[in-house]
């Protein structure tokens, strides 16, 4: 540290304040300077000649927020604290009604600072943003089939007209007709346009928290282009600038990118960008070994070696058939081993959607007085789809599985088992198929298709590496990319001229979202655990998503203590503050000065509810040296920890062209007496 003359506390009163005319010249030069000495030469300022009251100027002020003008509402608490919990007695939120939630101005502050990391990570992707309407029309859900195939999930309300409108959950009809419209011809694309809107989803499971709310911020992506290959590239691109987004926001290693399910969206391909929590919905399956990592709805793994099932009794057989029964019906049999679940997604993919489970029990309303003969008769033909875990059974075993579950669906009900057994056979079940009376093995007159259908499971070997262990953990879905292909553009005839003419083709689609709420949630509950880790209560927020980066804490009764503040307010401002080798720039950054008239306990109670990186403290110790302590909550050794350093201001009056170095700190590890 550079060896400097101490700032007569004198500097202070309003009497002694050097006026810039008292500035030496080097403290007036506009030359850069770049080593750390520049930064000491505001402070060497010889103090100017008393100043008459009526040369007293307008006290200093900075851009600063005064809290005492903030609207942040915060609350003590004996509790103990959870994040969300500390999110609404910090003053950041306020549920409104169960999954709908007011932001508060601090909430609002760190809800703007992920949105616009977010935002300027899909600007990098060529993407412009828009605004689209949240209240829809139903018309073009209805032409592509979501206003049926949402369910009860769609917010539905009729206008005075009787007419069918909607809450959007989403924006996939509202964009292609958007573009559609505008975008005629191939010359025009791609186009890539996002917007942040509320959305709105009927919730059936909304949750105390910000994971699962009726109302949330999300971003949405779409994009268009003129082919399949195009739509592949953009699709890579836009997971690099998810990948960039979340490395930022979450950091590397904190998030992972899963293949998954394109379920209602429909479409070719589909990732999950999830994060990992105990308490999360999903399932993620990953290799210890590859990159792999997968849903549980669509995770795949190797056939298990040890004990696959060898017998009829060995495995599980669910029957399927028409929602309308009707003579010459196939029946569909769903074969996996009883050891293994059943996994519900992939049963859907293999299934058509007029199929519905066969009861196999007597819940089904069969007259069995009026119709004796049961359901049986009106199947002519058996389809049968057997797990890969099943590949070693031998066909008879898997007839005699099937034959069992046919007999069991097609007998009144409390027939018992020994009658079943002695009931007809799989031949006689379906004798045109099977070929009844001929000589053939059930495997050449009964084609048995295998396919991935069992939950994978803990342990299970990576079907991608081929060797690696799969590892099941509980995740929270943050983001969600789906290449379309052409699912919506062809159901809303959306289509443009292809280059050199030729019929109109429709668009190559993607669509990407983020869900902001739901960062926002997460993202608290990280900093809410790096306070912790710190031995504070409330949040540590990193740099780049705390409401404020610095707080100005007046904790001093003497009159020139707030002027003091907004010279730190300024001068952080101006050129940042030199922590040991660290510069830390402050530029465009928030400062609040606690200009409030309450305890210092209560100012440093708040300070850590806000979460605040840096707190410079106009106190005591301000007072007796004229030096300002800085507690510096962002660069410790570890995440959130305090270090103490004191820095010294320059005289509150300076010129407009003033050369202002950075503030440069002391660690106050050298004598040990920082304030409270
Ligand atoms: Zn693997």
């Amino acid at each position: 540290m550079l060896k400097r003359t101490r700032t007569p506390h004198a500097l202070w009163r309003p009497a002694v304040l050097p006026w810039p005319a008292a500035l030496p010249a080097r403290a007036l030069s506009t030359s850069a300077r770049t080593d750390s000495t520049a930064g000491e030469a505001a402070t060497s300022a010889t103090p100017a000649p008393p100043a008459t009251s009526a040369e007293r100027p307008q006290p200093l002020t900075s851009n600063a927020t005064l809290l005492s003008r903030f609207y942040a509402p915060t609350q003590r608490s004996t509790e103990v604290d959870t994040p969300l919990s500390l999110l609404q007695r910090g003053g950041y939120i306020r549920a409104s009604a169960s999954g709908v939630y007011t932001l508060l101005p601090a909430g609002l502050r760190v809800q703007r600072n992920i949105a616009s990391t977010i935002a300027r990570h899909m600007r990098a992707a060529g993407a412009s943003q828009v605004q689209m309407p949240t209240l829809l029309p139903a018309a073009a859900w209805k032409k592509s089939g979501r206003w049926d195939g949402m369910g009860r999930e769609l917010y539905r309300l009729k206008d005075r007209a009787g007419k069918d409108w909607l809450l959007a959950p989403t924006h996939e009809e509202e964009v292609t007709s958007l573009v559609s419209e505008l975008a005629l011809s191939a010359k025009a694309l791609p186009v890539r346009v996002f917007q942040m809107t509320r959305k709105h989803r009927d919730e059936p499971r909304a949750r105390a928290g910000l994971v699962r709310t009726r109302e949330f911020l999300m971003k949405d992506l779409y994009t268009f282009d003129v082919d399949e290959a195009a739509a592949s590239k953009t699709y890579e691109e836009v997971r690099k600038a998810y990948a960039a987004a979340f490395d930022e926001l979450l950091g590397p290693g904190n998030w992972r990118a899963a293949e998954a399910d394109t379920g209602a969206m429909g479409g070719q391909r589909s990732h999950e960008y999830q994060v990992d929590d105990p308490t999360g919905e999903d399932t993620i399956l990953s290799c210890q070994s590859c990159s792999y990592a997968a849903n549980e709805e669509l995770a795949a793994a190797l056939p298990t070696r040890q004990n696959p099932p060898s017998a009829a009794d060995d495995v599980e057989v669910r029957l399927y058939g028409p929602t309308s029964l009707l003579p010459g019906a196939t029946m569909t049999a769903i074969v996996g081993a009883k050891s293994r679940r059943l996994n519900e997604t992939k049963l859907q993919r293999h299934l058509s959607a007029d199929l519905r489970p066969l009861p196999l029990t007597s819940e089904e309303a069969w007259e069995w007085s009026d119709r004796p003969e049961g359901p049986l008769p009106a199947y002519e033909a058996l389809h049968v789809v057997l797990d890969h875990e099943c590949r070693g059974l031998e066909a008879d075993e898997v007839g005699e599985a099937l034959r069992a579950a046919a007999l069991r669906y097609g007998s009144p009900p409390g027939t018992p088992a020994e009658a079943l057994q002695d009931g007809p056979t799989l031949q006689e079940l379906f004798p045109a198929q099977l070929q009844l009376g001929s000589d053939a093995p059930l495997e050449a007159v009964l084609p048995l298709q295998y396919a991935d259908l069992r939950s994978v499971e803990e342990g299970d070997t990576c079907a991608s590496c081929g060797s690696g262990q799969l590892r099941s953990t509980r995740t929270i879905e943050v983001g969600h990319t789906f290449q379309l292909g052409t699912r919506y553009s062809d159901a809303l005839n959306a289509t443009f001229t292809p280059s050199g003419d030729g019929p109109r083709v429709p668009y190559q689609m993607g669509c990407y979202g983020i869900g902001i709420t739901r960062l926002l949630g997460i993202l608290a509950a990280k900093a809410h655990e790096r306070a912790l880790q710190a031995g504070r209560t409330g949040f540590a927020w990193p740099l780049r998503l705390a409401p404020f980066r610095v707080l100005v804490i007046v904790d001093s009764a003497k009159e020139e203590a707030l002027e003091a503040a907004h010279l730190v307010a300024t001068r952080c401002g101006r050129r940042g503050l030199l922590l040991g080798q660290n510069q830390v720039s402050f530029a465009d950054i928030s400062v609040a000065i606690d200009d409030r008239s309450v305890r210092r306990g209560e100012k440093f109670a708040d300070a850590d509810l806000l979460g605040y990186p840096h707190i410079f403290v106009i106190g005591k110790h301000w007072e007796k040296t004229g030096e300002v302590e800085v507690r510096d909550r962002a660069r410790g050794a570890a995440p959130g920890r305090e270090e103490t350093w004191y820095v010294r201001l320059g005289p509150l009056r300076l010129g407009p062209n003033a050369y202002v170095g950075p503030m440069t700190a002391r660690p106050a590890r050298q004598d040990g007496n920082a304030e409270q």
